[in-house]
């Protein structure tokens, strides 16, 4: 039967096999446990197995997991990935540590203004509809910019990169082309001054390719906990 600890072995070796072929350093990307709709025990035995980031979708659930592991919470990451709406701003910017989806300024300035004090700045990502989908959300590419230099200079933030959901695709070929996109976006926010380093795309069907186009940071559920329910 497969483990949690066997599956996140295979994870690894996909991602050092990814990072190979595109010869870059295997450090060069974090792998996000992708932990929604699994208990607080999956997430202690991926822990166990040495992982520390974990993603979560819905915020309730996100901070149910968060007070259920509170014995851990110095050695987790706890990162938000699914859409937030802004009554729901304040839980997020006092309990988690990432958000990668915001995806407009109002969010952001809400998650500035009510990101506790006492905590480090609240990292975040801009979430990208790279595919251009009318039912995804996500800033259009055109958009990125303007929101990417406002959001950076919000206090209680650290803009750290895009993320993107892209449509998925059969071959590798179709699946490396939004993430190349969002790739190119990234690189022109960066020349124009903004210090971003994380590239928030691949997920479990796609992580070679996404690695391919320079990924930082993969999102991966399903290949580490199981079909969800
Ligand atoms: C569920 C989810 C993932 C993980 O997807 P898998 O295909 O299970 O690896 C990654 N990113 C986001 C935003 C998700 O909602």
């Amino acid at each position: 039967m497969a483990t949690i600890l066997g599956n996140i072995q295979q994870v690894r070796a996909r991602i050092a096999k990814a990072c190979d072929g595109a010869k870059r350093p295997v450090q060069s990307v974090t792998l996000l446990c992708v932990s929604k709709t699994f208990g607080s025990e999956a997430v202690r035995e991926a822990h166990a197995a040495g992982e520390s980031a974990f993603g979560e979708n819905y915020v309730q659930e996100g901070i149910d997991k968060i007070a259920a592991l509170a014995d851990l919470r110095a050695s987790l990451e706890w990162h938000l990935i699914g859409p937030l709406q802004s009554n729901k701003t304040r839980v997020v910017a006092e309990q988690f540590d990432w958000v990668h989806t915001v995806d407009r300024l109002k969010i952001a300035q809400r998650l500035s203004e009510q990101r506790p004090a006492g905590l480090a700045p609240l990292q975040v990502c801009l979430q990208v509809n790279i595919s251009g989908e009318a039912s995804k959300s996500g800033l259009a590419p055109a958009e990125v910019a303007a929101v990417a230099h406002a959001v950076a200079a919000l206090p209680r933030l650290r803009l750290r990169g895009l993320m993107a959901i892209p449509e998925p695709a059969g071959d590798l070929a179709a699946q490396r082309a939004p993430h190349r996109a969002l790739r190119e976006l990234f690189e022109q926010l960066r020349a124009s001054g903004l210090a971003l380093d994380t590239l928030s795309m691949g997920m479990s069907a796609d992580l070679e390719a996404a690695i391919l186009e320079g990924a930082t940071l993969v999102r991966v559920g399903s290949a580490i906990f199981g079909r969800r329910g």
